[in-house]
């Protein structure tokens, strides 16, 4: 289809302005403007109505890869040719299901080791949740029920994901609540939630509440605590490294079942395959999604220790949960090729050794800027924290839209970031350049000088 054709672009908007409602959008906004049609996207690049933008966020956090290679395109022809679909209930596999259970198993941290396919990161973690809760059935304590998450979070969307989550209007506005059974933790978010403590002092500290809560609820009653290694969607909260060897010892210490969601973070992003390992811990259940395919195809992972795969497959009984496209080969296909690109081009390394604490150095020299209050990056992860005063950390009110217009101004100039509340997050693709990341903060800082 040519967009070129500008009566062909016109009706397309049309359309999409009529029938299309988007997610995690306002409807209102989509009535007032024209939908930006993406033409095509090649590298680290969008494009549409004649338009180029760096995408300093590949996508929603997850074309790691980069955007149009040829070899997924290969990869997909094929599997469609060779498979186009099966499910895999019952005893019934496909070879690009088993070879990437395999894969995954054999990068997965520790013994992580058990791999459930799912379409999307908010499936990936409810599947987890109702694992856990099989888990403690299947060992005679049913009384384990709560789960514990963390203020700022971000899980997912569906029913039971979304009482997880640190955002309340994605709550309130259903008229959900968090419910008994989910209690909240607060974040390691030591720029706003630290107060007078050092970084690694408070990153004890919040591991600490969390053995509160657990405390409070009583362990024999707490089935698992859920958190995302970098708090990305709500900010980029990269937490002190005292953080996690804490809480992984607490949960141990209470019996309590400790769930990465590792949905944004795993496959390179922190600068190690998954964040576990860049924060120096080992989790009993971990999330995967964006990375695992690059978002070539729609497929996520929930993946268990041998334990509690032995406590789940110990007895015989049907698994009451799946989905018709759980396996699905050409994702599948799709997720092996991406992390063999992964691999071969050792991306991960160099997210780690050159790229990332680039990016990094490049992105720590906005601190000097009157609007912003930290940079926090990990890996090629990062947030730029505005701020109305930098002595008091007094954020901006949100009603004020200081960081939309921050955003706003990056897109004008060639750049795609996201705002968070009072946060600038960019996640760009491991394919970026050095260049590319200068022209990237020569952006923003002209962005903030124009808001300022
Ligand atoms: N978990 C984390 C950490 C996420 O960032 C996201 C999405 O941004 C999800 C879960 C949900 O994934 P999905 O949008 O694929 O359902």
């Amino acid at each position: 289809m040519s967009l070129s054709d500008q009566a062909i672009l016109e009706q397309l908007q049309a359309l999409d302005r009529m029938h299309h409602l988007h997610p995690f959008t306002d409807p209102q906004a989509v009535k007032k403007a024209a939908p930006f049609v993406i033409e095509q996207a090649k590298g680290a690049y969008i494009t549409g109505q004649e338009i180029r933008l760096l995408d300093a966020m590949a996508g929603l956090g997850c074309v790691n890869i980069g955007y149009g290679r040829e070899e997924m395109a290969d990869v997909a022809a094929e599997a469609i040719r060779t498979l186009s679909y099966y499910h895999s209930f019952s005893a019934v596999s496909n070879p690009y299901a088993a070879a990437l259970a395999g894969k995954i198993a054999a990068l997965a941290p520790g013994d992580l080791n058990k791999v459930f396919f799912a379409n999307s990161g908010s499936e990936a973690n409810e599947t987890l949740m109702k694992l856990a809760y099989l888990y403690w059935r299947r060992k005679g304590r049913p009384n384990k029920r709560i789960l514990i998450s963390r203020e700022y979070s971000y899980h997912g969307s569906t029913l039971a994901t979304t009482r997880l989550n640190g955002n309340r209007p994605m709550i309130e506005d259903f008229g959900l609540d968090g419910g008994a059974d989910v209690i909240k933790a607060i974040s390691p978010f030591w720029y706003r939630c630290g107060g007078d403590l050092e970084p690694e002092e408070f990153g004890v500290h919040a591991a600490k509440e969390i053995e509160k809560k657990i405390l409070a609820a009583g362990a024999d009653n707490v089935a698992a605590v859920i958190a995302e290694p970098v708090q990305g969607t709500m900010g980029a909260v990269v937490p002190p490294q005292s953080y996690w060897p804490e809480v992984a010892r607490i949960c141990k210490e209470h019996d309590v079942l400790l769930i990465a969601d590792e949905v944004v973070t795993g496959f390179g992003r922190t600068g190690n395959w998954f964040a576990q390992e860049t924060f120096g811990f080992q989790a009993d259940m971990m999330t995967l999604a964006k990375g695992l395919s690059s978002g070539y195809a729609p497929i996520s992972a929930s993946v268990v220790s041998d334990e509690i795969a032995d406590v789940i497959e110990g007895q015989s009984g049907v698994l009451q949960h799946g989905f018709t496209t759980s396996g699905h080969p050409l994702a599948s296909a799709l997720a092996l090729k991406n992390i063999e690109i992964i691999g071969t081009e050792d991306h991960v390394t160099r997210v780690r050794t050159d790229i990332g604490p680039y990016f990094a150095k490049a992105l720590k020299s906005l601190e000097d800027h009157p609007l912003v209050g930290e940079v926090r990056v990990s890996g090629l992860i990062a947030g730029i924290e505005l701020a109305k005063d930098k002595e008091t950390r007094e954020q901006y009110p949100l009603e004020a839209n200081i960081c939309n217009h921050v955003s706003q101004m990056a897109l004008v100039r060639g750049l795609i970031v996201r705002p968070a509340g009072n946060v600038v997050v960019l996640c760009p693709p491991f394919v970026i350049t050095h260049a590319e990341i200068d022209f990237m903060v020569g952006v923003m800082r002209d962005a903030l000088d124009e808001t300022y």
